[in-house]
């Protein structure tokens, strides 16, 4: 079946609500014709540079502006990094994702230890993903060049939605560093977030905006809310676990290449709802007692739930070759000394004002 990059939201809403039993066979059903049903990716999320951001995203503990008892930290050094790469490599692990607070990157000596990074983990034939928030192109091709595999910026929710979540960068910021990764080799991940408050319609109008991407991205992370107290979204409810697998199922059918995955929320999860994740087309984890911030299951649970539903990891490289690393002095591209320009929409949203408001009391 061809990729198709035209879907509309009434299309995707009528996908999301089909009778479920429907639903998880179209999407088990496609699941098999893209990918191998019993392998799935391992990824391990580090936390490489915690807390201190300037930017409001009403789900994260990692804003400055809001109370939550994080613990922050610095930027990790390259031998830390890989240390823990070569564990999660010990532990199943193909990707290793390094996640920092940044709004952006910024050129200068922290983006070169990134970059440091980079070469280091690949060069340990492990798939290296980056998530540091916005990029230039020069930045995100310097990121290529040192052997980066994929380039995490999720799309959080609906452009609609995202008005009502974030108000310090806009929806057209997201897509325009997607866009920067693309004029690279460097794969795309984005996804979004569910139980923020947003509608069904909302949820169909992020697939949407992924879907008509044109090539659609590599990887989709779907995330459940872990509400953190502290945060404007510490009060929302759970996603209930059908909200999850339909919103799986719906994204494996509207991209059917694409490595899905169950992100945050899975300690919310029971096994046996993973493992309906895992029928409905979810093919990616992360492993890690944390991820970032928020907790996730132990590695070793992990492999028994593995173990039970005979599941493999996926082997690194299995979906495109490894780039190869440039070292830092044979280097094409400069350090321009760029910020990513970016807008600043301007509205006010109350709850993130609210939550602001109560930190500076406490
Ligand atoms: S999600 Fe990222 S950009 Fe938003 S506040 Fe958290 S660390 Fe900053």
């Amino acid at each position: 079946m061809a990729i198709r990059h035209d879907w509309t939201k009434e299309e995707i809403l009528e996908i999301y609500n089909k009778p479920f039993m429907e639903l998880l066979y179209e999407a088990a059903t496609i699941h098999r014709e893209h990918h191998d049903p019993n392998t799935v990716q391992v990824s391990t999320l580090l936390s490489i540079k915690t807390g201190g951001c300037p930017e409001d995203c009403g789900y994260c503990p990692q804003a400055a502006r809001y109370h939550t008892d994080l613990e922050g930290n610095d930027l990790m050094s390259v031998n830390q990094v890989k240390a823990q790469a070569l564990r999660a490599k010990e532990s199943g692990s193909s990707r290793v994702c390094m996640g920092a607070a940044w709004r952006n990157v910024k050129d200068g000596e922290e983006f070169d230890n990134v970059l440091e990074m980079v070469r280091t983990i690949n060069k340990l034939d492990m798939e290296v993903c980056c998530t540091l928030g916005m990029l230039t192109e020069n930045q995100a091709q310097r990121l290529a060049e040192a052997g980066l595999y994929a380039y995490n910026h999720n799309l959080d929710s609906s452009e609609e939605y995202y008005k009502e979540v974030i108000s310090t960068r806009g929806f057209e910021d997201r897509l325009k560093t997607i866009d920067n990764v693309r004029k690279t080799n460097v794969t795309v991940c984005s996804g979004g977030i569910i139980g923020m408050g947003e509608t069904v319609e909302d949820r169909a109008g992020m697939l949407v905006a992924l879907a008509t991407l044109s090539p659609q991205p590599e990887s989709v992370p779907i995330n459940a809310l872990v509400p953190v107290e502290g945060t404007p979204l510490a009060e929302q409810e759970q996603v209930p676990i059908w909200d999850m697998i339909r919103m799986v199922a719906t994204t494996r059918i509207v991209m059917p290449e694409t490595q899905v995955r169950l992100s945050a929320g899975r300690t919310q999860m029971s096994r046996e709802g993973q493992a309906m994740c895992f029928f409905a087309g979810a093919n990616s984890i992360f492993a890690g007692d944390k991820l970032l911030t928020t907790p996730n299951p132990d590695v070793n649970e992990d492999m028994q739930m593995f173990k039970a539903l005979g599941l493999n990891p996926q082997k690194p490289f299995t979906k495109k070759s490894q780039p190869e690393s440039v070292d830092a002095e044979n280097s094409k591209f400069q350090n321009l000394g760029e910020k990513p320009k970016w807008s600043r929409p301007g509205h006010t949203i109350e709850r993130n004002l609210a939550a602001q408001g109560k930190s500076k009391k406490a």
